[in-house]
């Protein structure tokens, strides 16, 4: 018998009665669990078996599909829960992590960034920015990491700076004539970027930005992945739909 502890990131119904969950554990990273009789209301793993169940688990391993037996609550995530933006934003982050990560591969980084990030929407940090600051610690896990230091044609430091996504970084006034389609920034969005690549997300103080800034870091951190990541996720586009209707 295993125990770890972990959160839910991914559920599909099985038959009347089953469900088979995949959580991401930090002790063995992804794991498949088939549990029995989740889907009948009095079932003891009912609550276990959701979405974004974050406890301890205990399960029977096997090669395949594991079994599992128990769930205990170790936070219950209730203000995410009670708040579709706030669901939305967090099926986005554990459909990512759920793309980009093996089965039983540990991976304490990604651990540690997926229950802090989560515990920050919990507490009533924006989410929309805590997204955005997951978009670029997750470019590294991605295999797809753009240079934010500075120039990628000649390393120059200074701003002001376009982003290339076909160069997947930063140019400076000099060299931006070497892609036409470089995407204009302004220096808080460089500033910004380049500091939640950088920034330990256990340090992250109060944020309050401009949302003009948001939408510009947004649009870049979405040409790029749509660009490069090769990920299509359905709750992504749940939360673009989300984003346009909140404009209105
Ligand atoms: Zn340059």
């Amino acid at each position: 018998m295993e125990k770890a502890e972990g959160i839910v990131i991914k559920t599909i119904n099985y038959g009347e009665t089953n469900k088979i969950i995949t959580v991401f554990t930090k002790e063995h990273g992804k794991v498949g669990l088939m549990a029995r009789g989740a889907k009948k209301t009095k079932s003891r793993l009912s609550a276990a078996s959701q979405l974004l169940f974050f406890g301890q688990f205990l399960y029977q391993k096997s090669k395949g599909l594991g079994t599992l037996y128990q769930g205990e609550t170790i936070e219950p995530l209730r203000n995410i829960k009670a708040d579709i933006f706030k669901m939305a934003y967090a099926a986005y982050i554990v459909e990512v992590i759920d793309k980009l990560t093996e089965q039983n591969v540990r991976n304490p980084f990604l651990y540690d960034l997926l229950i802090r990030i989560l515990t920050y929407i919990e507490e009533g940090v924006d989410p929309e920015v805590l997204t955005l600051i997951f978009d670029v610690k997750m470019m590294g896990p991605a295999g797809i990491e753009a240079r934010f230091d500075g120039c990628v044609h000649c390393g120059e430091e200074t701003g002001p700076f376009s982003f290339s996504v076909d160069r997947g970084g930063y140019l400076c006034k000099r060299c931006a004539h070497t892609d036409e389609h470089a995407l204009p920034m302004s220096a808080a969005a460089a500033r910004l970027l380049r500091l939640f690549k950088h920034i330990d997300i256990s340090r992250l103080g109060k944020i309050n930005l401009k949302p003009e800034t948001v939408k510009e870091m947004k649009r870049i951190m979405t040409v790029y992945y749509d660009q490069y990541s090769g990920l299509h996720l359905k709750s992504k586009r749940f939360l673009d739909q989300m984003a346009s209707f909140e404009q209105k």
